[in-house]
This record gives C-alpha cells, sequence and structure tokens, in this order.
C-alpha cells in the first residue's frame, strides 16, 4: 500500500502504533515512504539528540532508562532509538523493547525503538537519522540514540548528534585504551559508570589525563560519575548534558550542527543512490562485461578501462536520459 493519509492523521493524534508503522514503512523503504517524510518534515520541531555510546555491557541500557525517566519527570517527551548492528530482530520488537525499558515503556510521553542492520534496507545510520526526523515529528523534545560505538556506521550515527555521551566504566589501563579507541575524540560529556567498582578514581584520573591531551575544542569537557544500577549520578550527568546543549545554543553552533547534518544526509543519500545506479549497471550491462573481460585478460589496464567506463556510465545514466527527457 502507499502513502496512507488516515495512517498519517493517527500519527499526528499521536498515536504510538501509527508511529510504529510509519517508522516501519520508512525503514523498509516501502512503496509511499517518501512521501510520509516529506509530510512530517513542517511538524519537526527541532528535538534536541543525545547520542549515548560505550562498550557492551558497560551499563547503557540502564543509564539510558534512568535518564530518560528523569528527563520524563522534568515534563519532557522523550524518544530513545537503540542501535544494535549485532542484534538479529528487526525494529519493532515490541516485547523485548518492553521487557527492556520496563516501567517507563508505559509512559504516554515515552517511545521506544530498536534498529538492527537487517530489516532496514537504506542501512542503519541512515535507518537512524530517519527514526530520529519521525520522532523530532511525533513531538518528542528529546531523543536518545544509543550505539555500541564500532564501526564507522555507528560513528556516523553518534557524529550526528547534538551532544554525544561516552560511557565507560573501571578498569586497568589496557582496559581504556581498548574503551577509549575512536570515541574519544566524539564525546561532549563522559560517564565513568559502574563507579561502585574498584578502579573508579584511577579511571577519572585517566580520562582527565588523555582529554587534556586531546583538547579537542574549546568547551571544556566534563566526567561524570554514576552508578547506574542504584541511580546514583543521573541528575549530575543529566545537568552535564544538559549544559552542553546550552552551550550549543549559546554560541550558535547548535544550528551550525544541524544544517550540517541535515546537508549530510543528503549527500549521503545522493552516493548511496548513485552508487546503487552504477552497481546495477555493472551488474548487467554488455559492454561493462566487455571492458571487465579485457582488464581480467590483462589486454587494457584498469586506469584506461575506469575512465572509458566512467564516460559510458555517464552518458547511459545522466546525459541520455536528461537529453531524452528535453526531447521529449
Ligand atoms: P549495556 O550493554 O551497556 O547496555 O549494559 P546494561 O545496561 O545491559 O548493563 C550491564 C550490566 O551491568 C547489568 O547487569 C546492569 O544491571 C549492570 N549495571 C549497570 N550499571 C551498573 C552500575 O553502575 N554498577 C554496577 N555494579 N552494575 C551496573
Amino acid at each position: 500500500m502507499s502513502f496512507d493519509a488516515a495512517l498519517l492523521g493517527k500519527f499526528i493524534n499521536g498515536e504510538k502504533r501509527a508511529c510504529a508503522r510509519i517508522i516501519s514503512i520508512v525503514e523498509n523503504r516501502r512503496k509511499g515512504f517518501e512521501e510520509y517524510l516529506k509530510q512530517l518534515q513542517p511538524r519537526a520541531r527541532g528535538a534536541y539528540v543525545i547520542g549515548i555510546t560505550g562498550p557492551p555491557g558497560v551499563g547503557k541500557s540502564t543509564l539510558i532508562n534512568r535518564l530518560a525517566a528523569e528527563l520524563l519527570k522534568d515534563g519532557n517527551s522523550v524518544g530513545v532509538v537503540a542501535v544494535d548492528p549485532s542484534s538479529p530482530f528487526t525494529g519493532g520488537a515490541v516485547l523485548g523493547d518492553r521487557i527492556r525499558m520496563g516501567e517507563i515503556s508505559m509512559n504516554s510521553r515515552f517511545y521506544f525503538r530498536s534498529l538492527s542492520s537487517r530489516g532496514n534496507l537504506g542501512g542503519l545510520s541512515e535507518a537512524a537519522s530517519d527514526v530520529v526526523r519521525i520522532l523530532d515529528a511525533f513531538g518528542k523534545d528529546v531523543i536518545i540514540v544509543e550505539t555500541v560505538g564500532t564501526g564507522q556506521n555507528e560513528v556516523d550515527v553518534i557524529e550526528s548528534c547534538d551532544t554525544v555521551v561516552v560511557v565507560l566504566m573501571p578498569g586497568t589501563g589496557d582496559d581504556i585504551q581498548a574503551q577509549k579507541a575512536g570515541i574519544l575524540e566524539i564525546g561532549n560529556v563522559f560517564a565513568i559508570n559502574k563507579s561502585d567498582r574498584d578502579g573508579a578514581e584511577r579511571t577519572l584520573r585517566e580520562l582527565q589525563t588523555m582529554l587534556h591531551m586531546n583538547p579537542m575544542s574549546e568547551y571544556e569537557t566534563r566526567i561524570v560519575m554514576t552508578k547506574s544500577n542504584i541511580g546514583e549520578g543521573i541528575s549530575d550527568l543529566k545537568d552535564a548534558i544538559l549544559s552542553h546543549r546550552d552551550y550549543l545554543n549559546g554560541t550558535g553552533k547548535m544550528a551550525e550542527k544541524r544544517s550540517a547534518r541535515n546537508v549530510n544526509e543528503m549527500t549521503r543519500l545522493i552516493r548511496a543512490k548513485i552508487i546503487g545506479k552504477v552497481e546495477s549497471l555493472m551488474d548487467s550491462d554488455r559492454e561493462y562485461m566487455k571492458i571487465e573481460g579485457d582488464v581480467r585478460g590483462g589486454r587494457l589496464d584498469p586506469h584506461s578501462a575506469s575512465a572509458r567506463l566512467l564516460e559510458y556510465i555517464d552518458d547511459k545514466l545522466f546525459v541520455s536520459k536528461s537529453k531524452g527527457e528535453r526531447n521529449g
């Protein structure tokens, strides 16, 4: 079924089930999905997007649960998008989600969605951006995006958030080295969770030293000690996060970040679409096969072949088509 105005109406009325269905339609690139995104665009109110990342087992789910509860208590409407590339389940695994988020999943101002690499055709980072847009239009004030922070896809996801929280836990120096790989640079706020465990102070000092060695921005990164299982430190964490938000708003960086995010998203989509077109041509085209055969057999060097193919692709996919349209 293509675009359904009644479904959109239910979404606008705030029905969670309609929201879930529109997310699935967009995630699976079903017919008419673009129309939903287009219709939702004017409804976007610029929700504040918090990215939370850290290795598995560090306590992210527990921490997000507590943080979301705090934000709800302040009167916010909150959405959580959990990106799990290793999960074999598709998004909308409603039962598991409810168990995970426990009591707050019953709150009418709360919405949770998990995304896995299976079940979304446009790729994980596109899916996550789309869900953030949809939840923004659904009226969420704050959207929390959770990832385990491994792989370029996830870094893409997290980098497009307004504020990035990196969650670590006490451990040996080696652990910190491993934990921080690649994510130290993108954190605006750090949480040392499980600070009830031995070594929390040492981890704090090590992290302070590392951050000092990487003076990435003029904003002073804050480190907060948390014990998510009992809810300790969560309120401080929330304050640290919101003070980064205030900094972004106060310096005009929030608007800059968002404009860049919109354009990046568009560029990514264009790139993916062009690559898709070229790849489908490569799969079946005779001329392509012929040139590839010449390269394979050593009759033609790869540089000349790629130049010839690019010309051919350009003509086949772009030039001739627009000429054709112009002519009639
Ligand atoms: P995730 O994989 O990063 O999402 O981690 P989880 O939130 O699933 O937590 C992993 C385990 O750590 C669970 O058994 C939690 O109850 C426990 N946990 C979470 N926060 C803390 C904490 O601050 N201290 C201790 N001791 N355990 C915690």
